[in-house]
């Protein structure tokens, strides 16, 4: 069923400069979409948001005591300098706005071009599953610092005596990779075999044992699955909410500020060295101490495209924007799941395209259309999550119906307890999440600093795993910036 949608202009939105920005918000039925136009950026991107319930609580309590408080004691003398600009509030602009923040006493400022999960962040489905990693592989080393990390979050969360449940949505699921065939299990045994060399917890399960986990599956007699019982997944929006609060308890001592709808536009550069001093934005200008990071998930190439374009420095960062769709079911009573579920096929569905460009003769895969896998859990709330498609389409996040029904037909392949439920009956307990996932053709993340740019480093392109790679990322960045011994090798990740 086609999503309405019902456009309303929001103008008396002030911002905390008490200026009217000029600012467009469209909403439709079944997922919240906020489109944001704005005078200042000709790339115009649309942005997906949880609820509006959430957004609009966001929007009015995110600026201004954050940013007051903050812009009053900013260390130096000008209340808009900070040593640390983050551009982009994502999960990885966020997260790294808090390593700094915990871990030195530098003053930090994020800017965003409109909200946080406005991006990729909004619609992540928030699996940091490893079953489905690579031990060996170049992010491997990345990814499993980056769990710690956060295993190591949810356990300071509930030595102070808070439920990690519900501060990030932290749900011990386990994960499994789920194969229908002999050659998947083939597959699938030699995965668990990687995992528990690199000293994971991983086992096979038997299609008798995969079954007797999770009764609602019906895949014939040749399935199997690697299973990781140790695993777990948070929820983005409520993990975003929590390092935001944290990081926002900084403002009143001074070193920590917002600057929310406020695109940047431009570098001001040094003129001997050519080093950054200062960004612009849409409303102000931030001068940099330190160093500014430039953290804007699939908007990063254009906006580094832009921001460089007068200085000589020649930089390839062909970050594309990977359209992703989730349905989210409330009250769903026709399925019940124990564990978080992908199929086997999933691996190549996210690399898919990193080792080629349009199209992959090999594997079948053509960019232009989508790739659907299917990938399933409970969330936090008990909503049934289901997943998850790709595609190359450009920056529209406009809700694909027809992708709706092929993730709805590719699930009851593995359960077809769904074929007795009409997709089009469950439209008012439906939410529909877009968002576009920053893709690197090689498939990893650009992390470190911009050669030729002084105190100019990019953290972006994570494609499908910004959710996991999130805190590793963030101490990366902050040690390159401190210049201090690095946990992992980042040179994979050099721009
Ligand atoms: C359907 C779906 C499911 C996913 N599931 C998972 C999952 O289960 N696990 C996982 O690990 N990952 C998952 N991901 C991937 C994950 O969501 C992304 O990798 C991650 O959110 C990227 O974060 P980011 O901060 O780099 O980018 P974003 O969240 O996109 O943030 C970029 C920010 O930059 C801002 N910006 C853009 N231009 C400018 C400008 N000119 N000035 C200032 N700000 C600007 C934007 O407003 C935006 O807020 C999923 C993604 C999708 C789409």
């Amino acid at each position: 069923m086609a999503a309405s949608v019902l456009k309303i202009a929001i103008n008396s939105n002030r911002n905390p400069n008490g200026v009217t920005p000029p600012r467009r918000f469209a909403y439709s039925s079944g997922t919240v979409k906020i489109a944001t136009f704005s005078n200042n950026s000709k790339r115009t991107p649309l942005f997906s948001c949880p609820s509006s319930n959430h957004y609009v609580r966001t929007r009015e309590n995110m600026f201004q005591p954050a940013r007051i408080a903050g812009s009053d004691r900013v260390s130096g003398s000008d209340a808009h300098t900070f040593d640390v600009v983050i551009v982009g509030a994502g999960i990885i602009g966020l997260t790294i706005a808090r390593q700094f923040l915990l871990e030195s006493n530098l003053s930090v400022a994020v800017v965003d071009a409109a909200i946080p999960c406005a991006g990729a962040t909004g619609a992540g489905q928030g699996y940091i599953w490893r079953v489905h990693k690579t031990p060996g592989s170049e992010k491997w080393e990345l990814a499993m610092r980056s769990h710690q990390l956060w295993e190591a979050l949810a356990k300071s969360i509930q030595n102070q005596g808070m439920d990690p449940l519900l501060a990030l949505g932290w749900k011990k699921t386990g994960s499994m990779l789920v194969g229908r065939t002999a050659e998947d299990c083939s597959v699938l045994r030699k995965k668990v075999e990687q995992l528990v060399e690199a000293g994971l917890g991983a086992e096979f399960l038997s299609c008798d044992d995969l079954l007797a986990e999770e009764p609602a599956l019906e895949l014939g007699e040749e399935c199997g699955a690697a299973f990781m019982p140790d695993d777990c997944q948070l929820d983005a929006r409520r993990a975003v909410a929590f390092i935001e609060k944290a990081n926002r308890s900084f403002a009143a001592e001074g070193r920590y500020a917002e600057f929310y709808y406020e695109p940047v536009t431009s570098f001001l550069r040094s003129d001997s060295s050519g080093g950054i001093e200062a960004i612009k934005t849409s409303k102000n200008t931030l001068h940099i101490k330190k160093a500014v990071v430039i953290a804007a998930g699939c908007w990063s190439g254009s906006l580094m495209h832009d921001l460089i374009r007068n200085a000589e420095i020649k930089l390839n960062l062909p970050v594309k924007p990977r359209k992703g769709h989730l349905l989210v079911l409330e009250n769903f009573k026709a399925l019940n799941l124990n564990h978080g579920l992908m199929e086997v096929g999933y691996v190549n569905h996210e690399s898919a395209v990193a080792s080629s460009t349009i199209s992959d003769s090999r594997t079948g895969f053509d960019a232009s259309t989508a790739s659907i896998s299917m990938t399933a859990t409970m969330d936090m709330s008990g909503r049934l999550v289901l997943g998850s498609s790709r595609q190359l389409v450009g920056f529209s996040t406009e809700i694909d119906e027809s992708i709706i029904a092929r993730i709805w037909e590719r699930a009851s392949e593995f359960f077809p307890i769904l074929k007795q439920v009409s997709l089009g009956d469950l439209s008012k307990s439906r939410e529909v999440r877009v968002g576009l996932r920053p893709y690197m053709p090689g498939g990893k993340p650009a992390i470190g600093p911009v050669p030729g740019l002084s105190k100019a480093f990019l953290a972006a392109g994570h494609e499908g795993e910004g959710l996991s790679l999130a805190l590793g990322t963030a101490e990366m960045i902050f040690n390159m910036v401190l210049e201090n011994p690095q946990n992992v090798n980042p040179t994979p990740f050099s721009v």
